[in-house]
């Protein structure tokens, strides 16, 4: 049996009739930069995401830049960001101008420890970028009155979590902003990049919209230097083709993850993500932890099973901070973590099958090596 990592092409086909459709209207309309599909979608994902203002931009790394830039982030700032996220979290606040500071995750939950985000803190702190990774919901509470305790912004990265949820309360409800990946593999994914930011601030909405369309107010006049980053018609229409897909979609990953708790539950090696009552999280990824991670990823290839590593390298020893000289125990927790993480399989089209089969593998890797 042969099982992808992710499986794009099975969605595709689920949907061809209807994007084809959808495709053909921009194309026929030549709207191609913004336009009507855009105006829909960005309606439609706040209301989506329980907020008043979507902005639509040209992928999920400009959303940081622009929210962290609509919220003052400029020379001088520091902003946290967790030890164990993808690069682009940490290269927005480089782009933004401002200055990136790490602070170590949350051994169980896997995101930002608020223990360590409030050590990190120093006068120049200005804003935190809570990364929900994997789609579980960062520990919102702690960070938000850590927060307001110290006047922060909060910049949410939500690009591994659509349709996320705190205690029945969307996701994008928790931060001043709350910025989201279209790329293709995310949740809901474009035919290409694509991104947004969702607020509630009509001020943060309004300088996005300026800042990612060059500071721009009307045709030549521009009050101030922005940047070129705007969502497109064609990936706009093929996110509204998928947006009402997406909740559904999100139960089948739940439901998935749920055969796979129950299925690795006996395996003492394999520890499975902890499950929290009043958190919705989404299985952008289903990421177990064992010690053999690299024999075990071995063995899964072997059998025709495609896994990821998200991330082998932490953030702060990428050679891209080698700058900032940190050692292991500057982050002990997700030092330990990037040797033992590994991300099974997980997609809406998934079959029960083959997530027993992923099990099945892993159980027989376990009696081989016993
Ligand atoms: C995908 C991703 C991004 C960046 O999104 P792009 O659309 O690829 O620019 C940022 N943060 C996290 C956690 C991501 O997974």
């Amino acid at each position: 049996m042969n099982i992808p990592f992710v499986d794009l092409k099975a969605q595709y086909r689920a949907l061809a009739g209807e994007m084809t459709r959808a495709l053909e209207a921009v194309i026929t309309d030549a709207a191609f930069i913004g336009g009507p599909a855009a105006e829909r979608f960005e309606n439609k994902f706040a209301a989506a995401c329980g907020v008043k203002h979507c902005v639509g931009l040209g992928n999920g790394t400009d959303a940081l830049v622009v929210a962290l830039r609509a919220v003052g982030i400029g020379r001088g700032d520091e902003v946290v960001v967790p030890a164990n996220s993808f690069v682009a979290t940490s290269e927005a606040v480089t782009a933004a101008g401002g200055t990136v500071v790490f602070a170590d995750v949350d051994p169980v939950r896997r995101t930002l420890d608020p223990a360590d985000l409030a050590a990190k803190i120093t006068p120049r702190t200005k804003a935190v970028i809570p990364v929900h990774l994997y789609g579980q919901p960062a520990d919102m509470r702690a960070i938000g009155d850590i927060a307001t305790k110290h006047g922060l912004k909060i910049v949410q990265d939500c690009a591994q979590s659509h349709a996320a949820a705190i205690a029945g309360i969307p996701l994008s409800r928790f931060g001043d902003v709350s910025c989201y990946s279209f790329y293709p593999g995310k949740n809901l994914g474009a035919y290409g990049d694509a991104g947004a930011l969702v607020t509630d601030d009509p001020a943060i909405a309004r300088f996005a919209r300026m800042y990612a369309n060059h500071g721009r107010i009307a045709k030549y006049d521009h009050e101030f230097e922005g940047i070129n980053s705007r969502l497109d018609g064609l990936q706009a229409a093929v996110l509204l083709v998928k947006l009402p897909h997406l909740e559904a979609w999100t139960q089948r990953r739940r439901a998935l993850a749920r055969l796979y708790d129950v299925a690795l539950a006996g395996i003492p090696q394999v520890s499975t993500p902890k499950v929290y009552p009043d958190s919705y999280h989404v299985y952008h990824l289903y990421v177990i932890e064992t010690e053999d991670r690299d024999s075990l990823q071995a063995h899964l290839r072997q059998a025709g099973i495609a896994t990821g590593v998200h991330y082998p390298v932490a953030l702060p020893f990428l050679s891209a901070y080698r700058r900032l000289g940190h050692v292991p125990q500057d982050f002990p927790v997700s030092h330990a973590m990037q040797g033992r993480l590994l991300s099974l399989p997980i997609y809406a089209e998934m079959t029960d099958d083959a997530v027993n089969a992923v099990a099945g593998a892993i159980c027989s890797h376990y009696v081989a090596t016993r």
